[in-house]
Parts: C-alpha cells; structure tokens; sequence
C-alpha cells in the first residue's frame, strides 16, 4: 500500500566522502520497497521502515520541492562541497514500481542537472531507462555514474531472491546502453547469497557478462542477515527450495548485531572474487578518473587511502592507510597546507607521507593503480 507523506527535509549530508560510492550527500525519496527482495538490509529494525517492509511504501510526494530548495546555494548557509549525490539503496529503490506514477527521482534528476551536480544511481531496475534524456544531459554537464546492483546474473533465481526487480538479463542490457549513450558504469555484485550465488562459476558469469557490456568497475560483497525481521524473512525464503541449508546458515551466521557471517567465509570468498576479477581486468573499486576532476582535495586522498586499504586487504596483507585516511577526514583544511605535519596526524608514517605527498603533487597514485 502506498501511503503519502511529506517529509521536512530530504537531503542527507554524509559525516565524510563514501568511498564506495563516491558520494557526499544522498536522498531518499521512498521508505520502504517493492522489489521486495529476500535478503534486503532495509527489512532490519535498525532503520525503523513501518509497515510491511515489500508492500508497504513511504512516498516523500514534496521531495523535488525540498531538494531544490536544499540544493541551492543562496539558501545554504554552508555551501555543499563539490562530488556526487547517490541516488538508491539505502532503504528503497528510487526507479521501484511507485516510480511510474510519482516520477519523484524524475523530478529529482532534473533538478540536480539544473544545479550541475554529478550523480551517481543504483538501482535494481531498467525503468532508469526512461530517464536517460536527463542522465545524458547531467554527463555532458557534470558526470553521470549508473551502476546496477545484482545477487545473481542468473533470471531463474533472481524471480525467487529478489521477485519485483527488472531480471538481471534486462539489467546487463541497461547497463550495455548506457554505456553506449557515454555513462560511467558499474557493477554492485552484492550481496551473492552462500551456497546459492557464491560459487566461483556464479562469480564469474557475472564478471563476463559485466565486462562483456564494458562496466567500468566491479564492487562486490557477501550477504549480511541481521538478527530480527531480515534474517527471519530471508530464512522463510531459503527454506522454500534449499531445506537443507538451514543448519548450514545457523553455523554461518552467529553475529546477531551486525549479522555477519564468519570472517572465514568471507576471507574465501574475497579472494574467490579478487581471482576472477584480475583474471578479467576490472577494476574493485570506482576508478580514480571518476573522481580526480570532481571531489575535493581531502576527499580525493580519503578515497585513494580507503581503496588502498580494501585492496591490500583483499590481497591478504595488512594496511595502516584505513587509519590515515579517518584522519584526514578529520581535518578542518586542506590537507596540503598540513604537508609539513602530515606525520603528526594517526596513522600518518613515513611510507604513508609518501604516498599522501605523491597524490598531492600528480594526482594520482601508481601503487593504487597496480592494484585496482
Ligand atoms: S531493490 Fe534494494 S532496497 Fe529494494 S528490496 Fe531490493 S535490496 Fe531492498
């Protein structure tokens, strides 16, 4: 059921530069989702969605009219900081069914693109397709990264995990003209589902097929079932066709805050993905020429210190750059004008120094470079 509402604000600053996303401050126009997909994070307690999470949906019907408000400078007293608004995830799908008739993203886009922002949007579902006049006008203006998240590229257990969604098959051809039509694309591999999606075949189908429409990254992640309404919603699921597992995930799954899986399995299957990913040279994380001309200083060496940490991480090797990267997000100026004092910053050593200082001066980081 859908049940209007309006909302007091709309625009959600983020406390610093999200490194998988590249974004400074996102929205969400709808509480709630119909794509209705099993394992989704939204379903949890945490994040307080009403109603019955699936067919009950929250529409923020004066969003466009609060965005343009938020969005323009002379109404701001801190002016927004240069990078990209996201647009998805979180707690609802922004191109889900109430989309047609509300065009609430619609109207959102159209307001980003008058302001110049770039943008970033996830989604699960080709009625981005629609949009794509605005999308192309905001990339020739700004920037335009359209990534779609999957669990599977396989349509047969898409229609069980994830019933209201676009069929990945659809999906991989969005991605494909969009592409085309000149956009940044991306590929959110997140969450593959243990013992149903994990397998290293299933890892990799969905590696070619997103190489195969020419994605410029892949972000990729396992499921995570938080104790309450996810995990008992997604075991129901599960247990329709796949009985036997249910053991199988009682032992996998034993941290009832955060509802991570062991470290074990996440371990292997990192590095069953990091494998296949360099076997097909895509790129783990959004790449450095998305981002070089578009974030701030600060911003750009979190990013590159944080992308460093997940990829050595990846490689089964320690990194300090997590901490460094936390603290520069703590400065109050650029970090440039700290250079002489870098190391007195936490986890700011010597070889750390280096590489903030070969950032500042090129722009780029060839270490960062050789990983991704
Ligand atoms: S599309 Fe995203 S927000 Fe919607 S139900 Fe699926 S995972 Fe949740």
């Amino acid at each position: 059921m859908i049940h209007e509402t309006k909302a007091e604000t709309i625009l959600l600053k983020h406390k610093r530069v999200d490194s998988w996303f590249l974004s400074i401050a996102g929205m969400n126009l709808y509480r709630g989702c119909e794509h209705n997909c099993a394992y989704c994070d939204g379903r949890s307690e945490k994040y307080q969605v009403g109603g019955e999470f699936g067919q009950d949906v929250v529409v923020k019907v004066n969003a466009p009219e609060l965005l343009k408000k938020e969005l323009d400078p002379t109404h701001r007293r801190v002016p927004l900081k240069p990078g990209y608004l996201i647009m998805g995830g979180g707690v609802g799908d922004c191109y889900q069914p109430a989309e047609r008739k509300y065009k609430l993203t619609r109207q959102a886009l159209d307001i980003i693109a008058g302001f110049r922002y770039p943008v970033h949007v996830l989604t699960k579902s080709c009625l981005i397709e629609r949009d794509f006049d605005i999308l192309k006008r905001i990339n020739t203006n700004s920037r335009v990264i359209l990534s779609m998240s999957f669990s599977t590229v396989f349509d047969n257990i898409s229609r069980v995990f994830e019933p209201g969604t676009s069929l990945p098959s659809n999906r991989i051809k969005t991605l494909r003209q969009a592409k085309k039509m000149g956009m940044a694309t991306g590929m959110f591999l997140m969450p593959v589902i243990p013992w149903i999606t994990d397998m290293p075949d299933m890892i990799e189908a969905a590696v070619r097929q997103a190489k195969s429409v020419g994605v410029d990254f892949i972000v990729f992640g396992g499921l995570t079932l938080k104790d309450g309404r996810q995990k008992e919603y997604f075991m129901q699921a599960l247990l329709k066709d796949h009985k036997k597992l249910a053991q199988e995930y009682e032992q996998l799954y034993q941290d009832p805050l955060w509802g991570n899986a062991s470290s074990e399995y996440y371990a292997g299957l990192s590095s069953v993905f990091n494998k296949i990913a360099k076997e097909y040279k895509i790129s783990k994380r959004i790449p450095l020429y998305l981002y070089q001309d578009i974030l701030t200083e600060n911003d750009r060496v979190i990013i590159m210190l944080e992308h460093l940490d997940y990829l050595l991480k990846l490689d089964g090797q320690k990194s300090p750059y997590g901490f460094a990267a936390k603290s520069i997000a703590c400065l109050d100026k650029p970090v440039s004008q700290t250079r002489g004092s870098l190391r007195k910053l936490k986890g700011v050593g010597e070889v750390t120094e280096r590489i903030i200082c070969e950032i500042l001066e090129t722009g780029t980081l060839k270490y960062l470079e050789s990983l991704l």
